[in-house]
């Protein structure tokens, strides 16, 4: 333990390159002051959202999300890597996968011509998906508990 040095990350991180805010330039930036890795996560599957039947807003919110991240994706690839550089920290790219059932999982790897693929439940997530990839589960699933989701709780 002695010559084993601590470094800081965060794993899942959140800005405008998918349905969340602020600019990705800004999240590395900030990042970087005061860590050592991180990841900035765009939001980019949810296989099982057709088992919602009503809140069709929120639906709508999270695949408008999903086609922004999908149609920048190689761009945002790019860009990280120059981000990399500039900031002096190292980053992960990363995406998050969400389930009804399995709950939602964030997707890493540290290659920055990483893929976006999914998978229709994680068994074929994690089947799909390049094997340098970590998958790293952020919560439970929604699915046997619908009435939660009628009560406005999601
Ligand atoms: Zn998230």
């Amino acid at each position: 333990m002695k010559n084993n040095k601590v470094f800081w990350g965060d794993l899942h991180s959140h800005c405008n390159i998918s349905y969340g805010d602020g600019k990705l330039s800004h999240a590395v930036h900030r990042a970087s002051k005061q860590l050592d890795f991180c990841t900035i996560t765009g939001h980019a599957f949810w296989p099982d959202i057709s088992k919602i039947n009503h809140l069709k807003s929120i639906k709508n919110y999270h695949l408008k999300g999903f086609q922004k991240l999908k149609k920048k994706w190689n761009k945002i690839l790019i860009d990280l890597k120059k981000l990399e550089k500039k900031y002096i920290i190292n980053i992960f790219p990363s995406y998050e996968w969400h389930s009804l059932e399995y709950g939602d999982h964030n997707v890493i790897n540290k290659n920055f011509n990483f893929k976006l693929i999914s998978g229709d439940n994680i068994d074929k997530l994690k089947k799909n998906i390049s094997k340098d990839s970590f998958v790293i589960p952020h919560h439970i699933g929604y699915g046997k508990k619908q009435k939660r989701y009628k009560l406005g709780i999601f």
